[in-house]
């Protein structure tokens, strides 16, 4: 299918494949940047979902184990009330309080002590284990107030295991309504750790729980010193707690790393719970492929741009090489004026004109006088260089842009003056003889007013019935008369001497 030639003509330019050369590149730089940036979205969006479903499924099983935990301790305070427990044997009392839950894995110890801080009943011995821990935290909390509920303690190390535990208690009771004690349940931090363990958050990832009071209970990776640390008041915290519950980015209160947090309330208990996933691992996988995708992508858009830059280069030389073609194509080698070729073309167009503006076209034909004479006497080289400075001397002779001066043949010249009158046309011819009365070749001996020439000039009048031809004619014609009339002359052709009427010249000397 050809193309639309204005399309054509583009595609020929080197300035479009210059122009294409650098916009193509800048546009596939442009569509990458916006790929890269949707792929970093997405990067961080999956980021964020991985982090939240984490931070679901450990939400679920802390709150789901702490609530198990916490039906003990109720049917424990429920139970010992009642006025058979009371009456029962020891071992009966232990079965009553404590079900099979107290032999859990993760659980601790499961204690009632009494209002002076000692064990009453142990749910794991028989009799129960010496120990008085009335100067425990929840002990003095549950003593003082009736109201608290579940109270969940900060970490301690168990004084009967040696373990480190999570205290969760219940107080009991009189029934008017005075202190009888505590109900007891402690959970291994041990438990947190393993379930910590078992989710991959890379290297700079964590998980952290925290009391509402700023203390941490657990983190993952776990460090002993990290346990029971206190961060309330800092930016992060103040944050999870006002909240609640969502995701942000900061720096870590702990080792400044900046993290990605997703954090929320563990049910409605006072534990705070966060997945924190280092920015710099959100973004590692994606900044790998960025780097890969940015190196093949520069690459190709230099190579794209270096090609189209040779391509418009190459026309451009293929331009001014045809430009070039041209030029010697209507030039003669010798001289440096317009070839007999180049003469017909601008002889006929001016013609054209001259009929179309009814203005006139002179030309002017000059003939070396007995140039023979000086090839036989001085050779062929030194007749060159008088045919060079012949024709150096016409084109002096002429001054308008439009006037040509042409060799038209071996010692032959033209000149053709467009939109000028016989009169004009005779000036220039005196012009030339002129010039020649000045022209020497020195190094062959050839002094001033050696050279001369005969000039036939013929000026056509736009006449409608004309030809460019007969206005040729009757130039040669001319110029024959000169010849004839002793030479180093010129001879003018009749006015309209392009009228067709050249076999009647009446030749004048001018
Ligand atoms: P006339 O005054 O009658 O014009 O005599 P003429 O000798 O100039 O005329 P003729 O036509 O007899 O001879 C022209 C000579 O011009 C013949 C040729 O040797 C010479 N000539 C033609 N072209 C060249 C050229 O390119 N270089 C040289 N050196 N001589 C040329
Ligand atoms: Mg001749
Ligand atoms: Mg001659």
């Amino acid at each position: 299918m050809a193309l639309p030639r204005p399309l054509a003509r583009r595609l020929r330019s080197a300035r479009t494949w210059i122009a294409l050369g650098v916009l193509a590149p800048f546009g596939m730089l442009v569509v990458s940047a916006l790929m890269l940036l949707d792929l970093r979205r997405d990067a961080w969006d999956k980021s964020e979902q991985t982090s939240k479903n984490l931070l679901q499924v450990i939400e679920r099983d802390i709150a789901r184990n702490v609530e198990l935990i916490d039906l003990s301790l109720q049917a424990v305070v429920d139970n010992i009330r009642a006025p058979e427990t009371a009456e029962a044997s020891p071992r009966a009392r232990q079965l009553i309080l404590f079900d099979r839950s107290a032999t859990a894995k993760d659980l601790g110890v499961m204690l009632v002590i009494d209002a002076d801080g000692d064990i009453a009943v142990d749910a794991q011995a028989l009799p129960p284990r010496k120990g008085n821990y009335a100067d425990r935290e929840y002990f003095t909390v549950h003593k003082a107030r009736r109201d608290v509920g579940l109270y969940i303690g900060r970490p301690l190390v168990s004084r009967l295991t040696g373990e480190r535990m999570l205290p969760f208690s219940r107080r009991i009771d009189n029934a008017d309504g005075s202190f009888a004690g505590v109900a007891l349940a402690t959970l291994k931090l041990s438990y947190f750790v393993r379930l910590f363990d078992r989710l991959g958050l890379g290297r700079d990832g964590a998980i952290n729980l925290y009391l509402r009071d700023g203390t941490r209970v657990a983190r993952h990776p776990s460090v002993e010193a990290d346990i029971g640390a206190n961060i309330a008041g800092t930016g992060n915290f103040d944050r999870f707690v006002r909240e609640g519950s969502g995701t942000f980015v900061a720096p870590s209160v702990r080792d400044g790393v900046e993290r990605h947090y997703a954090f929320t309330q563990v049910g409605d208990l006072p534990l705070i719970l966060n997945v924190a996933v280092a920015t710099d691992e959100v973004e590692a996988a994606w900044r790998g492929k960025a780097v890969v995708i940015t190196a093949v992508v520069i690459t190709l858009c230099g190579l794209t741009a270096f090609l189209s830059l040779m391509f418009g280069r190459e026309l451009r030389r293929r331009a001014a090489m045809q430009a070039e073609l041209a030029r010697l194509s209507s030039t003669d080698a010798l001289t440096g004026l317009a070839n007999r070729r180049r003469f017909d073309e601008v002889f006929a167009t001016a013609w054209d004109s001259s009929r179309r503006t009814g203005k006139p076209v002179s030309l002017i034909l000059v003939d070396a006088d007995h140039f023979k004479r000086f090839n036989d006497r001085y050779g062929h080289t030194v007749g060159d260089d008088v045919l060079k400075g012949l024709a150096r001397c016409l084109s002096v002779s002429v001054h308008r842009p439009d006037d040509l001066v042409a060799r038209v043949g071996g010692e032959e010249f033209a000149i053709l003056l467009a939109d000028t009158d016989a009169a004009g046309a005779l000036r220039v011819a005196d012009k030339v003889h002129g010039a020649l009365t000045t022209l020497s070749v020195a190094s062959a001996g050839i002094g001033a007013g050696a050279v001369t020439a005969s000039i036939g000039v013929a000026t056509g009048t736009g006449v409608p019935s004309g030809t460019a031809q007969a206005l040729y004619d009757a130039a040669d014609a001319a110029l024959y008369a000169a010849k004839e009339g002793g030479r180093n002359q010129t001879r003018c052709a009749p006015a309209d001497g392009g009228g067709g009427r050249s076999e009647s010249l009446r030749l004048m000397r001018a």
